[in-house]
C-alpha cells in the first residue's frame, strides 16, 4: 500500500526551505522574527486544503491542527512537532534548493560558490546514499532541513492518512513550533489546548535514528567581588577581581570535563562568558551531563575550585549561582516505555534498522517532556545542519513518512477496545 503511495514530502520540503525563517537569539518579542509566521501561516492553510479543519495559527505562530479518530478505541492521543524556525549561524534568506536525482557517490560542488563541496571523506553517510535524490542548498545559505524537512514529513504524513481512512488512528495532533535554535520553541505553547498524551518531534538526522537522551543542563554564574581602592595607594589593599576570575578558568580541568575532550555519554564544565571590572566579575558557565547527579558532581567541583582561589585573597568574596536549563527526556520517558518502543517497531515495520542516539544537547523534545508530554526525537534524514553543505534524501524522508503512518497504526493496534489506556 505504501509503495503505491506518490510522496510529496520533497516537493513540499523544496517549498518551504524558499522561505526565510531565521530565529533571533537577541529578540525579545515572540516569535522572534515575526517572517515565521509566513510559513506556519502557509502550513495552517495547506493543512486545511488537506481536510484538517481546525488547522490554525495562533497569535505566538505556533500551528495546531487535529486529524480525529477513526477507530473505536479508546486510543492515547499522539502528536507530531517540528519547528519552522532556523538557525542564526547560516543565512536563511534565498534559499535556492537543488534535487540532485540519483547520487552516484561523486563530490557535490554547490553551483553558487564552488569552494562549498560535499565529499564522501567528510560525511561518510553519503556512502549510505548511492542510488538516493538528494537536496541540497546552491552554496550560498543554508538549506534548512533542520526543521523543515520534519514539517514537510508531518504534513505529508498527515495527507496520506486523511487519503486513507482505511488506516486506523486514534486522534492525531499536530504542532509547528517557532525559535526551537533559539532555546524558546516552547515558550509559548499551550500545552492544554494541544491535548495530546505523549508526542515525537521529527528533528532528527540519519534513517533509523530514535532519540530518547539529552543531556540534562544546568547554567552556573559565578559573581566574584574584589576590593577596590585608588591603585596609586593599592598596595596591601586592592584585591583585583578580574586576575581572581582569570586564576578561577586557569583552574579548571583541561583535559577533561571539557567539551573539548568529551563525546558520547560524558559531560562537561563550560565557561561561556566573563565580565568585569576591577572591582567586580561575573563568570557564565554551561554545566552538562546525562544524569542529574553528574551535575551536582560537576557543580560541587567547580565551587570547591572558586572556594579555593578566592581564600587566597582576603578581603574577596564571591556568589554561585546554579539554573536549572533542562533536564534529559529519558527521566521522563522511562516511565512510559511504549512510547519508544512503538517507535522502534515502526522504524523496524518500515524496513530499517533503529539506531539509538543520545543527543548532547537539548530539544524541544526535553523541555516538552517535562512539561507532561513525553516526547523522543525521530529522524527525518538531515545532515551537515546548520550549515552550508546541508543535505537531505528524498528516500530518506520518504522512510520518515513511512514510519510515522506505521507508529499510528502500532498506537491503535496495541489498545484495548474500550479501555483507556493513555496511562500504563
Ligand atoms: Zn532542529
Amino acid at each position: 500500500m505504501m509503495e503505491q503511495y506518490n510522496y510529496t514530502a520533497a516537493e513540499r520540503f523544496m517549498r518551504y526551505v524558499q522561505i526565510d525563517t531565521q530565529s533571533d537569539p537577541l529578540s525579545n518579542t515572540h516569535p522572534t522574527t515575526e517572517k515565521q509566521k509566513e510559513l506556519s501561516k502557509l502550513l495552517a492553510g495547506e493543512l486545511k486544503q488537506i481536510g484538517i479543519e481546525d488547522a490554525h495559527m495562533d497569535e505566538w505562530g505556533y500551528v495546531y491542527a487535529t486529524i480525529s479518530s477513526n477507530s473505536n478505541k479508546q486510543i492515547p492521543i499522539i502528536c507530531f512537532c517540528s519547528h519552522v524556525d532556523t538557525a542564526p549561524d547560516t543565512s536563511g534568506a534565498g534559499v535556492k534548493p537543488i534535487l540532485h536525482k540519483n547520487y552516484l557517490g561523486e563530490d557535490i560542488v554547490l553551483p553558487d560558490d564552488e569552494n562549498i563541496v560535499l565529499r564522501k571523506s567528510d560525511f561518510s553517510y553519503l556512502d549510505k546514499l548511492t542510488g538516493h535524490d538528494l537536496i541540497t542548498a546552491s552554496g550560498t545559505t543554508l538549506l534548512g532541513a533542520d526543521d523543515k524537512a520534519g514539517v514537510a514529513i508531518i504534513v505529508d504524513a498527515a495527507n496520506y492518512l486523511v487519503q486513507h481512512p482505511e488506516i486506523k488512528h486514534g486522534t492525531i495532533k499536530i504542532l509547528f513550533t517557532p525559535d526551537e535554535e533559539v532555546g524558546k520553541g516552547t515558550d509559548k505553547v499551550d500545552i492544554k489546548k494541544l491535548g495530546a498524551d505523549f508526542a515525537y518531534t521529527l528533528d532528527g538526522g540519519e534513517r533509523g535514528s530514535l532519540e530518547d537522551e539529552t543531556f540534562s543542563a544546568d547554567a552556573v554564574q559565578i559573581n566574584i567581588h574584589g576590593v577596590i581602592t585608588h591603585p596609586g595607594y593599592g598596595k596591601g589593599k586592592l584585591v583585583n577581581a578580574l586576575k581572581i576570575a582569570g586564576e578561577i578558568l586557569a583552574q579548571l580541568p583541561k583535559s577533561e570535563l571539557s567539551p573539548e575532550t568529551t563525546d558520547g555519554k560524558e559531560g562537561f564544565i563550560h565557561p561561556t562568558r566573563v565580565e568585569g571590572i576591577a572591582e567586580k566579575c561575573m563568570i557564565d558557565f554551561l554545566i552538562r551531563d546525562f544524569v542529574t547527579n553528574g551535575l551536582t558532581t560537576k557543580e560541587a567541583l567547580l565551587k570547591n575550585i572558586v572556594e579555593l582561589v578566592v581564600k587566597k585573597y582576603p578581603g574577596a568574596s564571591f556568589d554561585f549561582k546554579v539554573t536549572e536549563q533542562y533536564r534529559n527526556m529519558k527521566e521522563v520517558l522511562d516511565q512510559y516505555s511504549q512510547v519508544v518502543q512503538y517507535a522502534k517497531e515502526a522504524i523496524n515495520r518500515s524496513g530499517l534498522d533503529v539506531v539509538m542516539e543520545s543527543i548532547r544537547g537539548g530539544t524541544d523534545g526535553s523541555r516538552l517532556s517535562f512539561m507532561g508530554l513525553p516526547c523522543p526525537n525521530l529522524f527525518t534524514g538531515m545532515h551537515a545542519i546548520h550549515s552550508k553543505k546541508e543535505f537531505i534524501s528524498v528516500q530518506d524522508m520518504n522512510k520518515a513518512v513511512e514510519t510515522i503512518v506505521h507508529l499510528v497504526r502500532i498506537w491503535e493496534e496495541k489498545s484495548n477496545s474500550g479501555s483507556t489506556t493513555s496511562i500504563p
